[in-house]
């Protein structure tokens, strides 16, 4: 579907000087879509792509584009991005290569852009397109593992595991963008040597670090999406921080999954990472030779060749203290989206082989991205060993779990020789405390 192109190579520079720096997340080769307005302007939202420092707005630009990138650039005019999702990838792309062409260094259409450009430092954004369905997968054996012997000391990892994707319908209307803040939620929570359950506030406040997923062209009831033919649908990658109350779940998990634990908010990255835009850090997909095989609708040499995907990920952690004192977030894991158990063409795949329909916007979050080591945990339930040991922060600060007043900043990036740096910015957002 996608091929390496003229907007991949890496020697491409823009004349927005800020897209040339070696460590910025937007160059040339990059270009994400977001929905954004000037901050306090009272302007409609719309869509843009960031260069650099810059937002292109796509709605003063549109003249610069014809034919399909003109239609693309047309859809990207709305407040969601939802149409121009549903337009397909042909529009993705064409929009794409305009877009590397009018930005690279001496294009003609510099003295016009040049206009239509925005500091990001001056704009707010909002959710790129309405979310209909949002799916959390579950695709890292190492969080799994991990967890399974926290809640099933003697039956870690399930059987179907290592053949289902495993997931679960989520609940979408408590997604919202970077710089979310939330109360601590409330809930039915039993200790385990409780004779009842009580109800409070958490007491286990997680995050999770993720990958969003956001499907384009959708599919027809009772028509699924064959393995190979993936691309058509996916339309880009977000940060995706899926917080989670392990106090609740625990106790409401079994038998029909999460429920009340992880639908009281979660975050996404501004910038939606075009699928395309990552072609170069395509990696093999490998499943050990001692575990099962996928099945056939779940296999293909397209995959296993490139159905991996090498992002890069932190979690850093800001405490209220930290930012009474003007200190940065530190670092307190990191890990990266290739040692994903499944693809996103087997998730895409399996969430519709029962002929499930996916919808332009819907969303799917990848489950929580550990690594194989301990370090690399995507959860505090992970790092603090599911409460028993809190992390110590540089400032001597301790956790366990989060506290109020903690803002959880993801980051992620792409980056291998002979290819450019490719940067999601980052999602940051805030704990406040519970309803008294
Ligand atoms: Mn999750």
């Amino acid at each position: 579907m996608f091929v390496l192109n003229e907007t991949h190579n890496p020697d491409l520079r823009s004349w927005v000087s800020a897209a040339n720096l070696p460590d910025s997340d937007f160059p040339i080769q990059n270009l994400p879509f977001a929905v954004f307005r000037r901050k306090g302007a009272g302007e409609l939202y719309r869509g843009g792509v960031a260069i650099g420092d810059q937002v292109l707005d796509l709605t003063a630009a549109r003249a610069a584009f014809s034919g399909d990138a003109g239609t693309g650039a047309q859809a990207c005019s709305q407040p969601t991005l939802n149409h121009f999702m549903s337009l397909g990838a042909p529009v993705w792309s064409a929009l794409r290569l305009a877009l590397s062409r009018v930005l690279r260094e001496g294009a003609p259409e510099q003295g016009f852009l040049e206009s239509c450009l925005i500091s990001q430092s001056d704009v707010e954004y909002s959710l790129p397109c309405t979310i209909g369905d949002y799916t959390d997968f579950y695709t890292s054996v190492f969080h799994a593992t991990r967890v399974g012997s926290l809640f099933r000391p003697d039956n870690p990892l399930l059987p179907n595991y290592k053949w289902v994707p495993i997931g679960y319908h989520g609940r979408s209307s408590s997604i919202d963008i970077s710089g979310q803040t939330f109360k601590r939620p409330q809930g039915q929570t039993k200790a385990p040597d409780a004779d009842q359950p009580s109800v409070g506030p958490c007491k286990r406040l997680d995050y999770e670090l993720e990958v969003g997923i956001y499907i384009g062209q959708g599919n027809a009831l009772g028509e699924p999406i064959m393995l190979d033919d993936s691309d058509q649908h996916v339309f880009g990658f977000c940060l995706f921080n899926d917080w989670s109350a392990r106090d609740i779940q625990a106790w409401e998990y079994q038998p029909l999954g999460p429920f009340l634990a992880k639908n009281f908010a979660s975050t996404v990255s501004p910038w939606i990472i075009a699928n395309e835009a990552l072609l170069p850090y395509r990696a093999a997909f490998k499943r050990d030779a001692e575990d099962p095989q996928p099945l056939p609708y779940l296999s293909s040499v397209k995959n296993s060749q490139e159905g991996a995907l090498d992002i890069k990920l932190e979690v850093l952690l800001q405490t209220q203290t930290m930012r009474d004192k003007g200190e940065q977030p530190v670092k307190v894991s990191d890990s990266n989206f290739v040692y994903s158990y499944w693809t996103v063409a087997q998730m895409v795949a399996h969430h519709t082989v029962n002929g499930c329909n996916l919808r332009p916007g819907d969303f799917f979050g990848s489950g929580t991205q550990s690594g194989p080591e301990h370090e690399q945990g995507g959860s505090l339930l992970e790092l603090s060993r599911g409460g028993k040991e809190s992390i110590t922060l540089p400032n001597g600060e301790q956790r366990t779990f989060l506290e109020d007043g903690d803002t959880v900043v993801m980051r992620g990036f792409c980056e291998k020789q002979g290819a450019a740096r490719i940067g999601f910015g980052e999602v940051a957002s805030t704990v406040l405390p519970a309803n008294s």
